[in-house]
């Protein structure tokens, strides 16, 4: 199937690429101290974990593991289905997903998957939430599957582990035992020093890791932040945008009321 809209997986390369480079490079250090031979295998093994999560099998599988989605029950999916049908929106290239915790209203991943936070289906299932806003939200997650937005998400964030991993255990140390100011200014340039001790002791690969740990840690934060922002108006507009069929004013309205800024041409 042709894809319309904006292709936009390179932005999560960009924004999670050098998380994903430091944890690869950690999880070869830490490979290393079972061994070269041992060390090299584990670390392949690991890295192919992230090239099954690209497979339709092994996203799957991946959406338990790391965000704990369960599959939505039968009878669910076949009414929102039905339902999103009646807005001409296909679900039926879509893996479901319900969620308890973690998921505000709704989200997609990787190539097909879809969730819906299980208090949004309850409120659809009691009435409270009505069928066009249903489909407004179904028909922006659709989107950012359409758009590719978080087609490599699933392997990019596995890939990352040992440095969020890391990150989330050293953060809370770091401002312990220095000070913000230490933080903020001290950590840089003792980055900067490794970086060019390492890169005159000739050991590319240390550069390359704490160079990927500087991106992940400096630039890509705000480049994530900005990415969002782009694909959420990507997504809305999307919805706005739905076919002429007279079934969709109101998922278009409510599109343009969630995000008022899609309204505005640029
Ligand atoms: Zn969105």
């Amino acid at each position: 199937m042709m894809m319309r809209g904006r292709a936009a997986p390179w932005r999560a390369a960009v924004a999670q690429g050098p998380a994903a480079t430091a944890g690869a490079g950690i999880a070869g250090a830490l490979g290393l101290l079972a061994g070269p031979r041992l060390g090299a295998a584990l670390w392949l093994g690991w890295v192919s974990v992230a090239g099954l999560a690209l497979t339709r099998v092994g996203e799957r599988a991946m959406v338990h593991l790391v965000h704990g989605w369960r599959p939505m029950a039968a009878t669910q999916v076949g009414q929102l289905r039905r339902t999103a049908a009646g807005y001409g929106l296909d679900l039926t290239q879509t893996d479901l997903y319900l969620a308890r915790t973690g998921v505000v209203g709704a989200a997609a991943t990787g190539r097909r998957s879809l969730v819906l936070r299980d208090s949004l289906l309850r409120a659809w299932t009691s009435g409270s939430l009505t069928d066009p806003a249903l489909a407004a939200i179904l028909g922006h997650e659709l989107a950012h599957l359409r758009h590719r937005d978080q087609r490599y998400a699933l392997a990019l964030y596995w890939l990352a582990l040992p440095f969020t991993a890391l990150r989330a255990f050293a953060t809370p140390l770091g401002h312990r035992l220095l000070s913000a100011r230490a933080w903020r200014y001290g950590l840089p340039v003792v980055l900067v020093t490794a970086v060019i001790q390492s890169f005159l002791a000739g050991d590319a690969w240390t550069v390359a890791v704490l160079l990927a740990v500087a991106a992940a840690v400096w630039v890509c934060p705000p480049l994530a932040r900005h990415g969002t922002v782009v694909q959420e108006l990507a997504a809305d507009r999307s919805v706005a945008r739905v076919g002429p069929d007279a079934g969709l004013r109101e998922v278009r309205q409510v599109a343009a009321q969630r995000l008022p800024v899609a309204q505005s041409p640029r």
